[in-house]
């Protein structure tokens, strides 16, 4: 009572809002007639004018009037649409970062051309987000005229295409008209940038994937503007964006290194830390240190590998890869033990933990060492599909400098807009006023009876003339209800949301005179409803009833056929008004009311007459999961009869109870997963920031040599740990891990002299940093540089993606475990922190070890692509993988995709015959 009367004497927030930007309106309006008496050639020199105010500090925000004004004359005169005022406030709201909610047919595309051209004077790009690839090309060819005629770039991005705006561009295809063909790059550094939430996302991961500088397509994330923001940001937030591919480029090469493995020969086992140990390794390819784990091959023992692999340099960069396997071969080997480390269960190795003696399946060594036990074992090597990137639209659009946003239906989701992206919603009054009747719900006992009805409702509305558009929650309640309709002889078309530009074309056409439209929620979004119907689309259907293809008729025969559309459409106008506009039909309340809206927005546009009604049935998943008691209640209150209906303002509130009540679940859904998700966002943050420095060519001798005095110092506290005695100092492990790590021989000898601890460290450290200045020398510096930013750059590639396999293990096994009282996602968050922190580990440790090892033997490339399975990756909208799901059978006989082996067929390990013919299955792995 209260907040209403305040209402009442203070307006509401959003009339508080409006009312605040009404002066700015006014300024607008006043510079009208003097910007109406410019030449083109003097309107588009304003631009110039308003960048080089930016360029010397002007904020944009000074500029917003002018700006403002200005785009709407351009508007004006090349797309004969003129900003009506409550326009030009949606354009201000979507300037100050927030969310417009403008009803449909309001008008949103040109809305957006205004905060798009006064954010593009700063020259560092706006992106206008659409939902599919046939908007994003319609709206830059909408508005593209206003934009060239003010001197600004528009790119468009398609899946697979990119184009420029170029009104002079000529095809003999009008869908591509004024759309000249150019670079993915060329198309993002265009001063406006029209294209798909999917394919936006895809760029920014496929650029984090690239090697060089010269191959990312995106400039810095500066403005976005998201159409139907609440589809995009809340309806497809529970589906990340996915970069797959195998998980493994080939899984030959651990089983050729596995066999040479039992040919090398053990030349000693440290065991008590004797440095006689390591002198005694004359003779021998190896030495093992059981206490950490590690093994290191011997000067001999290169040599036998290189024999016995057939490759003349160990340490070529391009071998220095098969070295690190070796290495793995052989811990395998001499340090894991079958039954104690691990045990083979269904042709899959399991991990034992160490301390607990539990299995722990869905865990994995990291770094090719499960693969090498895998191959000592004889099982199969998964080449299983893993993630290489993803990344959900909530973080892809938080990265935006600025992000706004606007639709008909904003308001109900405020709270999760406010939330998560830190999104305030303004709703903008409409242009005409809305004179809709939103008729109360209708509910019945059975989903029968309430078809039944529908269909009779359809059939009234159908015979007067009034043209019906109605909704479905699926295909199959479509199709449902076509069959109904057809037996009844009444014609109509279905929608599906499956192909977007026909589609368009028949929901334009909706509003014709006694037109029947069946369609699920996202069918012919962003198509505006002509009552009487769109000449634009008629005009093409009457080309094709001529043999035309309206693609490439010629421009008479186009501007003829528009002139009889005309003639057709500006009587079947009046017409249709006259019999109460479009009526919309609702067949099920969805579950979030802010969909219901959608679906009633599509009536009663620009003042348009309009009225909708929605259908419901106690069988209804809505009622039936969520509010069916209570309704039920009312119902029998009011004495509701069998077979007759209810309709009543008591039923419809209780609907909508239900139905904030699953809004609030289905929040608490997303919030969840965004927590999962966040995990992951902040190592993928860390990770794709250092590539980026990388790339940028930003020198990382500082970090290499932090790099290389951690390790060291890690070295000492191992093996010469403070407390201890220096009798007790295990040198020779110390010795043969810094042999390891850094190629680096401390001649016994050298210990000799050293008695204290801080000797000893001083003595590691002259040793280490000569040997990097050393390696320095050999390069030359800017040599040493590329090749540091080399190194790093393939061993966080490849690290970071045996990363992404174990999270995507963790995540599938953490439900599996049970965890007693715990709580999974405090324990998923901790366990991806170690995996993180352990592969930040082995970056450090193997960056550190190649740059020390490799050498030149003849030019290096540079142009590394990346891993191999990089290639290989494929694109999709995944479901976000559930936490704590049932991992597939990983069987023993399935090919990469899942699929089953025959045993005649070629072994999906992909070994030869030595004739060359593929192995069959039966005599390989399926052994
Ligand atoms: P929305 O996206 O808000 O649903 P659209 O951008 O599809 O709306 O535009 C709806 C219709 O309104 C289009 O047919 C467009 O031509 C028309 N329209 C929008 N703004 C104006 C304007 N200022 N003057 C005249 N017509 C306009
Ligand atoms: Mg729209």
């Amino acid at each position: 009572m209260l907040a209403a009367l305040l209402k009442k004497i203070f307006g509401t927030k959003h009339q508080r809002d409006v009312k605040r930007m009404m002066p700015a309106v006014q300024a607008i309006n006043v510079l009208g007639p003097e910007l109406e008496r410019l030449a083109d050639a003097e309107l588009r020199v304003k631009t110039e004018e308003f960048k080089k105010r930016v360029a010397e500090g002007a904020e944009v925000e000074d500029l917003l009037v002018e700006a403002f004004a200005v785009c709407r004359e351009a508007a004006w005169r090349r797309i004969g649409m003129r900003h009506f005022d409550v326009q030009l406030i949606g354009g201000m709201v979507l300037h100050e970062g927030k969310i417009a909610e403008m009803a449909t047919g309001e008008g949103k595309t040109l809305v957006a051309t205004l905060p798009g051209y006064l954010n593009a004077l700063t020259g560092r790009g706006v992106h206008i987000v659409t939902v599919n690839d046939y908007l994003a090309r319609r709206d830059a060819q909408w508005m593209g005229p206003a934009y060239h005629a003010l001197g600004l770039s528009v790119g468009v991005i398609q899946h697979e295409a990119s184009f420029l705006y170029d009104p002079e561009y000529v095809t003999p295809d009008i869908r591509l008209a004024a759309l000249r063909p150019c670079g993915r790059r060329e198309a993002y550094l265009a001063d406006i940038t029209y294209g798909t939430n999917n394919e936006f996302g895809f760029d920014y991961l496929r650029d984090n994937m690239r090697f060089s500088l010269d191959e990312l397509v995106q400039r810095d994330l500066n403005y976005a503007i998201v159409d139907e923001v609440d589809s995009i940001l809340i309806d497809e937030a529970r589906t990340p964006l996915i970069i797959s591919g195998p998980a493994e480029e080939s899984t030959d090469k651990y089983y050729k290194i596995d066999r040479i493995i039992p040919k090398l020969k053990k030349a000693a086992t440290i065991v008590d830390g004797k440095l006689s140990e390591v002198e005694a390794q004359v003779e021998g390819d190896y030495i093992v240190d059981e206490k950490s784990k590690a093994v290191s091959l011997t000067e001999q023992g290169i040599a036998t590998c290189e024999r016995l692999l057939g490759i003349d340099n160990m340490y070529d960069p391009q071998h220095i890869e098969t070295l690190h396997h070796i290495n793995q071969g052989l811990r395998a080997h001499a340090l894991f033990k079958k039954d104690v480390d691990y045990v083979v269960k269904d042709g899959q190795i399991i991990i034992v933990d160490e301390f607990t003696g539990r299995m722990m399946p869905g865990r994995r060594w990291s770094d090719g060492l499960h693969q090498a036990v895998e191959a000592k074992e004889g099982v199969r090597i998964e080449r299983e599909n893993q993630t290489l990137a993803t990344i959900t639209f909530q973080n892809y659009f938080r990265m935006y400098a600025k992000l706004a946003g606007m639709t008909g239906t904003a308001e109900t989701e405020a709270e999760e807009f406010a939330n998560i992206y830190k999104l305030d919603v303004t709703v903008i009054p409409t242009n005409r006023p809305l004179v809709r009747v939103n008729l109360p719900d209708v509910v019945y006992k059975t989903e029968r009876e309430k078809f039944n009805a529908v269909t009779e409702e359809i059939i009234r509305s159908h015979e007067k003339g009034q043209p019906v558009l109605v909704g479905t929650v699926s295909i199959e309640k479509s199709e449902q209800l076509s069959k109904l309709l057809k037996k009844r002889g009444i014609k109509h078309e279905v929608l599906n949301a499956k192909y977007h530009e026909r589609e368009a074309e028949i929901v334009a056409q909706a509003g014709r005179e006694s037109a029947v439209t069946i369609a699920t929620n996202m069918a012919g979004r962003g198509t505006d409803i002509l009552l009487g119907g769109n000449p634009d689309f008629l005009a093409k259907e009457l080309l094709r009833r001529k043999g035309l293809d309206p693609s490439t008729a010629p421009a008479e025969a186009r501007q003829a056929a528009w002139q009889e559309a005309k003639k057709v459409t500006d009587p079947e106008h009046e017409r249709v008004v006259g019999v109460g506009g479009l009526h919309i039909v609702g067949t099920e309340r969805h579950e979030s009311r802010r969909v219901d809206n959608q679906l009633r927005g599509r009536s009663g546009r620009q003042g348009d007459p309009g009225s909708s009604r929605f259908y419901l049935s106690l069988e209804d998943d809505l009622l039936r999961i969520f509010g069916a008691e209570r309704i039920q209640r009312i119902m029998e209150r009011l004495g509701m009869e069998e077979g007759e209906p209810i309709e009543h303002k008591l039923v419809t509130r209780a609907i909508a109870t239900a139905q904030k009540r699953v809004e609030t679940h289905n929040f608490e859904i997303r919030k969840h997963l965004l927590e999962y998700d966040d995990v992951m966002n902040k190592q993928r943050e860390i990770v794709y920031g250092m590539r980026g420095e990388i790339l940028d060519g930003a020198s990382q001798a500082e970090t290499i040599q932090e790099w290389t005095e951690d390790l060291a110092s890690g070295f000492l506290d191992a093996y010469a740990p403070a407390n201890v005695h220096p009798e007790d100092w295990d040198l020779a492990g110390l010795t043969e891990a810094l042999y390891r790590q850094f190629d680096l021989r401390v001649a016994p000898a050298e210990y000799k002299e050293v008695t204290s601890r801080d000797a000893l460290a001083e003595l590691v450290r002259t040793a280490v940093t000569e040997r990097y200045r050393q390696r320095e020398q050999e390069f030359g510096a800017a040599l040493a540089r590329a090749i540091e930013r080399r190194e790093m750059l393939i061993v966080i590639d490849h690290q970071w993606k045996d990363h992404l396999l174990s999270i995507d293990h963790l995540k599938e096994g953490i439900g599996l475990r049970g965890y007693g009282q715990r709580d999974p996602l405090t324990e998923y968050k901790r366990e991806a922190f170690d995996l993180f922190q352990d592969m930040v580990e082995r970056i450090k440790t193997m960056v550190v070890e190649r740059l020390f090892k490799l050498q030149l033997v003849r030019d290096l490339a540079f142009d590394v692509p990346g891993p191999a399975v990089w290639r290989e990756a494929r694109e999709s909208r995944g479901e976000t993988p559930s936490i704590g799901r049932q991992p597939a059978p990983a069987g023993p006989s399935r090919t990469p995709s899942g699929a089953k082996v025959g045993r005649n067929e070629p072994c999906p390990c992909g070994a030869k015959n030595p004739d060359g013919t593929p192995k069959k299955y039966k005599k390989c792995h399926g052994r």
